[in-house]
């Protein structure tokens, strides 16, 4: 399967933000003939703009965001030669973002938020598809929803991998002969074809799930730094970039807070040794990173990550002294709820835990409903902490070595680390610590253990 040729390119928010960047990308797909496939963001911002429409807004707010929209989206079109065919196309997405928007702002759900935001992508591949139609190129707009099956949970939902392998060989494969296919990342369909998303972010995750089920030789991932670096170049400008990264490093970087890389993308590229290349659309020739199933090179410190936006929940109870089932009870709550654990230390009397919070609708604060509190608080008393972030040391054998500890915290001793977890895998080493000291705290680290 490896062997195939055949490329699946994402592009995300920033290579198709207006009309030069639609065609910076198209630039890069139509000198790669190899790429059949490409999947898409939404515009850059229009997805954020969605989401707020989605919470519920008054009338002169959503007159705003609204315009917004038509004019971020507009400026493209009328750069179009067939601008006014495809102006009426995005007038009617245009009009069902009115409607949802002002449901929503009589009601929210969850499923009306993934069924509003999803009009981003769908004006984006529109649009691209039309810009590549100009280069008169055999091109197709292809809906994802006709394939990427999802469990029906709203906001993160997960994939439903025989069916999404089944419905893209029967729909997707045979377009992909006689023309390239532009499609949307992110969203999805549940069941009853109501529209779902898999979590912000997910476009990558759409591309890596599409070369699986179509047995790509790689996927391409155009984003607007050119590859994976030693840290996110905007907290530290003299971050490295990586030539190549193993899957096993990547995926941890991703999980532990790399933006470049939706938390879950490399999942199908590690079932189907897939290797995945990252790189900036606004700098195709500038090379970026692969990421491979192995590496030659394993260094013991390979990547720092930050996570914003943590919640912390201690649960304290005397029940847990010499006694047996606390544990079991409190994940059984929190697996009701659906809540996904992230870090997790415990003591005689006490459990601390972080909660993952990259849902559509982004509001951690949303996990802890007061439904699951209560239920929580009948088996222990409860603390809830915000304005946490998650720092993370990525490397290899990073458990086994001595002196890592030393090293790592000597560094940090001005900091007030909240919980640390060290041991469980080979690959991180991560703390938690308010966040108006996290950027501060991956500088000063990345000084003293890669510059
Ligand atoms: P896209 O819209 O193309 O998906 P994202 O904003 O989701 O782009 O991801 C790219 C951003 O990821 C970069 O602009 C960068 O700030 C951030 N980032 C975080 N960590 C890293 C890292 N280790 N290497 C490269 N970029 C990173
Ligand atoms: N447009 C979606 C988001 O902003 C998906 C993506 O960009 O990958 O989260
Ligand atoms: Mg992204």
């Amino acid at each position: 399967m490896s062997q195939s040729t055949f490329i699946v390119a994402k592009f995300g928010g920033t290579s198709v933000a207006d009309f030069d960047a639609m065609s910076r990308s198209a630039d890069i797909v139509l000198s790669h003939p190899d790429v059949k496939l490409v999947v898409l963001s939404a515009s850059a911002s229009i997805t954020n703009i969605l989401v707020e429409l989605a919470s519920g807004q008054e009338t002169a707010r959503r007159a705003f965001l609204l315009d917004e929209v038509r004019r971020i989206q507009y400026a493209i079109v009328d750069n179009l030669r067939s601008a006014e065919v495809v102006r009426d196309e995005i007038d009617r997405i245009l009009e069902s973002i009115t409607t949802l928007s002002e449901a929503a702002s009589l009601a929210t759900s969850l499923a009306l938020t993934d069924e509003l935001v999803s009009h981003g992508e769908l004006m984006s591949t529109l649009l691209f598809t039309e810009l590549i139609r100009e280069r008169e190129v055999a091109v197709k707009w292809f809906d994802v929803r006709k394939v990427m099956r999802t469990s029906d949970r709203f906001g993160s939902a997960e994939p439903e991998l025989k069916t999404v392998g089944e419905l893209a060989t029967h729909y997707l494969a045979p377009l992909l002969n006689d023309n390239l296919v532009i499609t949307q990342g992110f969203i999805g369909s549940e069941e009853k074809g109501r529209t779902t998303t898999l979590g912000r972010g997910g476009s990558d995750y759409t591309a890596a799930l599409l070369g699986e089920a179509l047995h790509a030789g790689r996927i391409d991932i155009w984003t607007d730094v050119t590859g994976i670096f030693s840290t996110d170049p905007r907290v530290v400008p003299t971050a490295k970039r990586i030539a190549e990264i193993s899957f096993e490093e990547a995926a941890e970087m991703a999980t532990f807070g790399a933006k470049v890389l939706h938390p879950a993308t490399l999942l199908p590229a590690v079932r189907n040794n897939i290797p995945v290349f990252v790189g900036s659309s606004k700098a195709p020739n500038d090379g970026g990173t692969f990421v491979y199933p192995e590496t030659n090179e394993k260094p013991l410190f390979r990547a720092l990550t930050l996570r914003r936006r943590q919640t912390l929940l201690t649960l304290h109870s005397l029940k847990m002294l010499h006694a047996r089932g606390f544990l079991a009870e409190v994940f059984a709550v929190l697996a009701r709820h659906h809540i996904s654990v992230d870090l997790i230390t415990t003591s005689e009397v006490s459990i601390a835990l972080t909660l993952d919070t990259t849902d559509t609708s982004g509001q951690a604060r949303g996990l802890l409903t007061q439904a699951l509190l209560t239920e929580l608080s009948a088996l222990c008393r409860v603390e809830v902490e915000e304005d946490l972030s998650l720092v993370a040391l990525i490397g290899n054998q990073l458990s086994q070595s001595p002196g890592v500890g030393k090293e790592v915290f000597g560094v940090l001793s001005p900091f007030n680390l909240r919980l640390i977890c060290y041991g469980a895998s080979e690959h991180n080493l991560c703390f938690l610590l308010p966040s108006k000291d996290a950027e501060a705290a991956v500088q000063t680290l990345h000084r003293h253990l890669f510059e």
